[in-house]
């Protein structure tokens, strides 16, 4: 059974506070957090600018420390840990998707995926798994296409197979759908809620878009850096298929 009922805890956050200096002045981005997520959930964070979702995302992404408290990854205390330590969480275990897909311009699609693949792959299997990553995003047929040449809705699967190189546990999202017209945003959201179901991947989404939301297993909404509400429910079994990419027209 896949991603069933989540039971593992992945993620154990106790009051965690962020702080930053603006000039002379402290904001207070994040107060008082404590959160468990478990493994399997599909979470999106909800809340108005600057309610602190990015700096959640950021902590739980081995991105950030808390100025206090403690954000726990299983066994391992990510505010005490090491920069190698939490590059190695990031590089093997997360996977990132961010609203402006941030590929690297000068590169194919299949490049800007194979670069994100662990250095100790070798060259044969690199050319393997890129090739696989971007089928599972239904973009084998543009694999030698620069970003330019991409739709947006395409770019942002380029950014998903990227996100999914090292076979992640986690994926975080910082508003994936943000910058995608409505079809696009549909299509990526049922990448990942496919993704979820076949693979038991964690996703954890900073959103202001309902439909997303409609569709995770729990909604974490924010406000002034705390956590106003949280609440589990059970999305609809059904997500609109993605629709798969024409295939280029043969010729007569
Ligand atoms: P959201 O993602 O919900 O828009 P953020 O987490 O980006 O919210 O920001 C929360 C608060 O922290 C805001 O007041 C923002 O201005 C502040 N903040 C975020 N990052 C920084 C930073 N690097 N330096 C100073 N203030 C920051």
């Amino acid at each position: 059974m896949i991603a069933a009922e989540p039971t593992e805890a992945l993620y154990q956050l106790r009051g965690v506070e962020r702080r930053y200096l603006k000039g002379a002045a402290q904001v207070l981005a994040l107060s008082g957090v404590d959160l468990d997520i478990a493994k399997g959930e599909f979470i999106t964070i909800e809340g108005p600018s600057g309610s602190g979702k990015s700096t959640l995302l950021q902590l739980v992404g081995a991105l950030d420390t808390p100025s206090s408290g403690t954000v726990r990854f299983e066994s391992q205390d990510l505010s005490r840990a090491r920069d190698r330590a939490l590059t190695d969480i990031r590089r093997k275990r997360l996977g990132f998707i961010f609203q402006q897909f941030n590929l690297v311009p000068t590169l194919s699609a299949a490049d800007n995926v194979a670069i994100a693949l662990d250095p100790g792959v070798p060259r044969r299997a690199r050319a393997v798994r890129v090739a696989e990553l971007l089928s599972a995003v239904g973009l084998a047929h543009r694999a030698n296409h620069l970003p330019t040449g991409l739709s947006g809705g395409e770019q942002q699967r380029v950014a998903i197979a990227r996100a999914l190189a090292n076979h992640p546990e986690v994926i975080i999202a910082d508003e994936p759908t943000g910058n995608l017209d409505s079809q696009n945003a549909a299509d990526v959201m049922a990448l990942l809620v496919g993704l979820r179901r076949d693979t038991g991947v964690t996703l954890i989404v900073a959103t202001h878009n309902e439909e997303v939301a409609r569709h995770a297993t729990r909604r974490i909404r924010l406000r002034d850096g705390a956590i106003v509400s949280d609440t589990h429910q059970d999305p609809p079994s059904v997500v609109a298929p993605l629709i798969p990419p024409a295939e280029e027209p043969l010729r007569s």
